[in-house]
């Protein structure tokens, strides 16, 4: 009889540790196995992480332990699904990021593959299932099930898994509003795409490779100016590599770039490539981590999660726009792609190359301290200049038209302009939706979230109102919910008031709009994205979605509607990601033979950020930025770590989270400092309160261990959860 100690997937900190069961059957079963038990009533897939041989018997057990141990159903693998490597790392970023174990399992696998709550679930699809409005009404219907039924009304018909709620769906099956159809399954298929011509390196990519392949560090930075040809380094260097016998990790900041660095990849090293990212199927996600894990392909490309590929013997691994936020994820364990990517590499004695045109403050101060290698690419590949840039002050009236509030007399000038020359323009605004929020001008109430107290968006697509932190949606009834006046004003505008607007001021232009809206139903984005590509379209309206990566050529002017979005959010790094995302958008412009033009609409011209961005000057920004988080004592000067406290007796949490706090600061750290505890940005959600402390620090080490205990001393109180989140994006 074997003892085995399996962890099961629960969010509570208390639950945070291994459950004990005995096995008696002949299966071999071992660390990494997974296992079929039963937890409070419920068949639970388990994980092993450890087992024992067990003399004793099962009475005696249970009478020297003290309670009841079940048995295990059954072993589910007949091998470890994770190898040593990833298991030692698995260890490793459960320990840096002070998170439970089971939360970086969950992250690492794919999700037919992870220890789940529900009991067996297996990748053996074989058709797919949509969903098709069968009775077209909304009557007695919830907001979210009309907001569904939207959805569905405007695709046509949408894959069963794409339904983000499976009981909001079962309700209109009973409802007999939809119903299903069954299509045979069509898994992942990678075109088989010419071998391509390779390009001939410039001088500087030649340069940049060979210093990227002779460093002795381990982490490269790449700074290249947009349009640059960073991607042609990324392909040299990967060729180098597999040439040595080894493997190479691609990652892209979002799912929308995924296509075309695999089309790159997959022309250069044709058959070779696997893809891993969250659009991809279940059975779609567990045939490619097969294929990577039995060793059938070198190049492996994917989103954030891909980091944690099965490849073996890694030889380079790649962040491409290392800046992007979205390399960091933002619920437990909150780890970040670089790091993890820098873990494998010391595993592996691999290289690591960060590449960006405006490196992320932290990335560049490490590569000027010379903790990274640096190589840059300052010219743009045609030695085209970088786009002409105008600001536009939108507190002046002299801007404006009796044409448009929204765009300015130029902008209207220049898109006349480019829609006259058949050339292509990109407007950004970063904040999908119609319009910002909804007042009530007769009382002054804003139209807000029930549960998190946010502003509520209006989506003039489906006439609904959203809360685009918890997806709350309420019916567009036109009456404020305070007095019933029915004189409601939206200020602020999002994506569709600016399509909206386009289409008024240029009825023959064609428009298409990119956003997270249009990522609901699935390969919209490639769609939109390969649809402007091939000129199907005059103007892109979108987020900042379109600001990043691709390559339109005939793309001569972007507008940036309104660059103060973001600027005023409560986040030490929001000057940063405002620099990025202008600087970004304004590289769209004008990447092969026709110069570019960008015009940046704003209420702050003189702001350095907006200022900087316009003239694409990173070194001076950085320099800018720098001093001011060196007066603040923010990163890269110091390093953060939050810790959030959630319950529902709200004394309870802040008794607690103040707790924490005066002891950690009575524990004489060197130069570490308490904040707080405060209010988060979202206080109060679903009944539960939200405390947080952040704690500044120069050395992890020892408050990596101190903050284990304190996670350690919390297991006893279930009336409360805690989170830990190691660099935190905002604060
Ligand atoms: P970045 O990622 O730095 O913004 P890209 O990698 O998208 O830039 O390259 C910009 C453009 O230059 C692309 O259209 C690419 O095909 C082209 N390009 C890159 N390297 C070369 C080269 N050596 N010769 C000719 N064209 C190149
Ligand atoms: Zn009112
Ligand atoms: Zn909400």
């Amino acid at each position: 009889m074997k003892l085995v100690e399996v962890l099961i997937e629960r969010k509570a900190n208390t639950l945070n540790r291994p459950f004990s069961y005995i096995y008696k059957g002949t299966k071999p079963v071992d660390i990494g196995y997974r296992v079929l038990v039963s937890f409070a009533h419920k068949n639970v897939i388990g994980y092993v992480i450890n087992v024992n041989d067990e003399k004793r018997s099962v009475e005696q057990l249970e009478k020297d332990m003290g309670f009841r141990i079940e048995e295990i159903i059954d072993v589910i693998d007949d091998k470890p699904l994770l190898n040593t490597e990833l298991m030692q790392l698995s260890n490793e970023v459960a320990s840096h990021y002070v998170s439970p174990l089971i939360s970086v399992l969950q992250a690492m696998l794919p999700s037919s593959l992870k220890p789940a709550t529900s009991a067996m679930r297996g990748p053996k699809i074989a058709y797919d299932v949509f969903v098709k409005l069968k009775n077209d009404t909304e009557e007695g219907l919830t907001p979210k099930q009309i907001e569904l039924v939207r959805l569905i009304r405007s695709a046509g018909k949408i894959l069963k898994k794409d339904c983000k709620s499976p009981s909001i769906l079962q309700k209109l099956v009973d409802k007999k509003i939809v119903e299903f159809e069954k299509v045979e399954k069509i898994r992942l298929e990678i075109p088989e795409y010419k071998k391509e011509h390779k390009k001939a390196l410039t001088d500087d990519q030649k340069k940049a490779v060979e210093s990227i392949l002779n460093t002795d560090k381990t982490v490269t930075l790449l700074q290249g100016v947009t349009g640059s040809g960073k991607t042609e380094v990324y392909l040299s260097i990967s060729e180098k590599i597999l040439a040595q016998g080894r493997n190479v990790l691609m990652l892209v900041p979002e799912i929308s770039l995924t296509p075309i660095m695999v089309e790159y990849f997959q022309r250069r090293f044709s058959g070779d490539v696997a893809i891993l990212h969250s659009e991809l199927t279940p059975a779609e996600k567990y045939d490619e981590y097969r294929r990577i894990s039995r060793g059938e392909c070198h190049v492996v490309v994917g989103a954030r999660s891909a980091i944690f590929a099965p490849l073996d013997n890694i030889g380079l691994i790649i962040l491409d726009e290392e800046h992007t936020e979205s390399y960091k994820q933002d619920s437990l364990p909150f780890y970040h792609a670089r790091e993890v990517a820098i873990m494998r590499a010391k595993h592996f004695n691999s290289k690591v190359v960060l590449g960006s045109a405006t490196p992320s403050l932290e990335t560049k101060a490490r590569a000027l301290k010379g903790v990274y290698h640096y190589a840059e690419l300052p010219n743009r590949i045609n030695k085209q200049e970088l786009p002409k840039t105008a600001i536009i002050d939108m507190s002046k009236a002299y801007s404006f038209s009796r044409e448009s509030s929204m765009f300015s007399k130029y902008l209207i000038e220049q898109l006349k302009g480019v829609l006259e020359r058949k050339e292509q323009a990109i407007l950004l605004i970063n904040r999908r939706g119609h319009s910002g929020y909804i007042t009530c001008r007769s009382c002054g109430h804003i139209i807000k979230c029930p549960n998190c107290g946010i502003a509520l968006t209006y989506h003039r697509d489906d006439n609904l109102l959203k809360c685009h932190h918890c997806g709350h949606v309420e019916l567009n009834d036109e009456h404020c919910p305070e007095c019933g006046s029915k004189y409601l004003s939206r200020s602020g505008f999002g994506t569709e008031r600016i399509v909206d607007e386009v289409h008024k001021l240029f009825p023959e232009a064609r428009v298409l709009r990119l956003d997270s809206d249009v990522g609901e139903v699935r390969n919209n984005i490639a769609k939109t994205v390969e649809a402007f590509a091939n000129l199907e379209a005059d103007i892109l309206v979108g987020t900042q979605m379109i600001a990043k990566g691709h390559d339109f050529p005939n793309v001569t002017l972007v507008g940036v509607v309104l660059a103060d979005i973001g600027l005023s959010l409560p986040s030490f790094r929001s000057t940063e990601r405002a620099f990025q995302l202008i600087t970004q958008a304004v590289g769209r412009s004008g990447r092969a033979d026709k110069v570019g033009q960008a015009i940046i609409q704003t209420f702050n011209p003189y702001h350095y950020a907006i200022v900087l961005a316009s003239k694409q000057n990173y070194e001076a920004f950085f320099r800018k930025e720098m001093s001011v988080r060196k007066v603040a004592q923010y990163p890269p000067y110091t390093y953060l770590t939050s810790l959030e406290i959630i319950g529902k007796n709200k004394d309870n949490v802040e008794e607690i989270i103040s707790k924490i706090g005066r002891d950690i600061e009575k524990q004489n750290f060197e130069n570490l400092t308490v904040l707080g505890p405060v209010e988060p940005y979202i206080a109060y959600e679903n009944n539960n309160y939200h405390r947080i402390i952040l704690i500044k620090y120069k050395n992890y080490d020892k408050i990596n261990q101190y903050l284990k205990d304190v996670l350690e001393s919390l297991k006893s109180k279930s009336q409360i959860n805690v989170k830990v989140n190691v660099d935190p994006y905002d604060f």
